[in-house]
């Protein structure tokens, strides 16, 4: 099928309105020297999205250079231990293939390409565990684009690894020491860098969340993963999957695999939220299941915050999902009672991951293994989930394989008392 970007108009909140509200969330919650770059932005991007040669230039380098389309798979032998009395077939949409393993590059370098388009000449992002950050770096050094990323102190120290390669890919990263040195702070710091230097630079934003345009900016050039998904499915099963699942940090990946499948009546959504070391512990990232509306990072959306509207920080192995926010449209969507929410704790999702490499040879990231964790509980109706699902084996469910594990070894090894689910042992 040809990819429309509005062919999607189901719920009310497949789009969001002229203002960037998904139903009660989203919208602009910026200081007043950012509207005028916000409003360029919108403009720009909304020019851009109708602009044909626009849209081909990141079609050409999505094939050439990101290695699109990813694989969908059938993941047979982990579907044997994981389907439970569904019978269920799991097909996972490989973005662990994608040039820098995992699925960041596809808003990297569209954003990037925009930021040509808007006529500016510096790039600045934020980075968490340092996967965004590589994603900006890579595209950056494509596109011959100084790159400035802002990094908290902690997990500067934490991902040594990644803050080499963003170094070796010429980007700068500055250590950000303010609040609890890490994600959140590095989102904030660069946001004061756009506002300084706004006549100049285009600020990546590395998720589906933020002040409009953003969530939709980014809700776009993810999206491709879900569309993909329904033509490779329609060639093999000549169908939609029945269920189509991903992890959740801020939610890119997920609205990235879920939006093409809204208007979708037939297709039950569902995402995959970081319960850390347990809901009721208090350390979790759950923002749906977890969080109160209040606004964060330029938007309104679900996040965790105390009574005084504090941000409370969030807590995950996990360093993709380690945030106390979630995207507006999937804030929208779980509201409106169009999608499913599980969470996997650390734990769950050490399991799972040791489980699908030993199964299948595919080292899932660990942000990734929450879905895959959370899969058996969507399937089994366990912890306040729909469950009913039929069980005559041809149920179809397609898992957002958001990246690979390498970065995630160490993780590993650190929860060495973790089995894998019984079968694969
Ligand atoms: C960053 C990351 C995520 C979480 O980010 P979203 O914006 O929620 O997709 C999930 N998986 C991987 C592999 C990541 O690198």
């Amino acid at each position: 099928m040809a990819r429309t970007l509005e062919n999607d108009i189901f719920t009310s909140y497949a789009l969001p309105d002229e203002r960037g509200n998904f139903g009660r969330f989203g919208g602009t919650f910026a200081p007043e020297t950012l509207m005028p770059a916000i409003q360029e932005l919108v403009e720009a991007y909304g020019a851009a999205r109708r602009d044909e040669a626009f849209q081909a230039e990141i079609d050409r380098l999505a094939a050439s250079y990101v290695g699109r389309p990813t694989p969908l798979y059938e993941a047979t032998r982990f579907a044997e231990e994981t389907s439970g009395a569904t019978g269920a077939r799991i097909f996972l949409k490989r973005e662990d293939l994608a040039h820098t393993g995992a699925h960041k590059i596809n808003n990297a370098i569209g954003q990037s390409l925009l930021t040509r388009r808007l006529g500016k000449t510096r790039v600045i992002a934020e980075t968490g565990a340092g996967q965004h950050g590589v994603a900006t770096a890579t595209a950056c050094a494509l596109l011959d684009l100084p790159c400035v990323v802002y990094m908290g102190a902690e997990d500067i120290e934490r991902q040594g690894p990644n803050v080499l390669r963003m170094h070796a890919l010429g980007a700068e990263v500055r250590p950000v020491t303010s609040g609890t040195a890490t994600l959140k702070d590095a989102v904030n710091e660069a946001m004061r860098d756009w506002v300084t230097n706004v006549e100049t630079t285009h600020y990546v934003l590395g998720s589906a969340m933020g002040p409009h345009p953003y969530p939709t900016i980014v809700r776009d050039l993810q999206r491709r993963i879900g569309d993909e998904s329904a033509a490779q499915l329609r060639t093999v099963e000549g169908r939609l999957p029945d269920l189509a699942i991903a992890c959740v940090g801020g939610g890119s990946n997920a609205i990235g695999l879920l939006a093409r499948f809204i208007g979708e009546p037939t297709v039950r959504l569902a995402v995959a939220e970081a319960a850390g070391d347990g809901l009721a512990t208090g350390r979790h990232a759950a923002a749906i299941l977890g969080g109160t509306p209040g606004i964060l990072h330029g938007a309104r959306s679900l996040m965790l915050q105390d009574v005084d509207g504090q941000v409370i920080e969030a807590h995950s192995a996990s360093a993709g999902l380690d945030y106390p926010g979630v995207g507006p449209q999937l804030a929208a969507l779980a509201e409106g009672g169009r999608l499913e929410v599980a969470s996997a704790t650390d734990r769950e999702a050490v399991a799972a991951m040791k489980t699908t490499t030993r199964m299948e040879g595919i080292l899932p990231a660990l942000e990734t293994s929450h879905a895959i964790a959370a899969l058996p509980k969507i399937l089994a109706g366990v912890e306040g989930l729909a469950g009913g699902w039929p069980s005559d084996g041809d149920l179809l469910v397609l898992l957002g394989f958001s990246g690979r594990g390498d970065k995630d070894l160490a993780a590993l090894a650190r929860f060495d008392d973790v089995p894998p689910w019984a079968g694969s042992q």
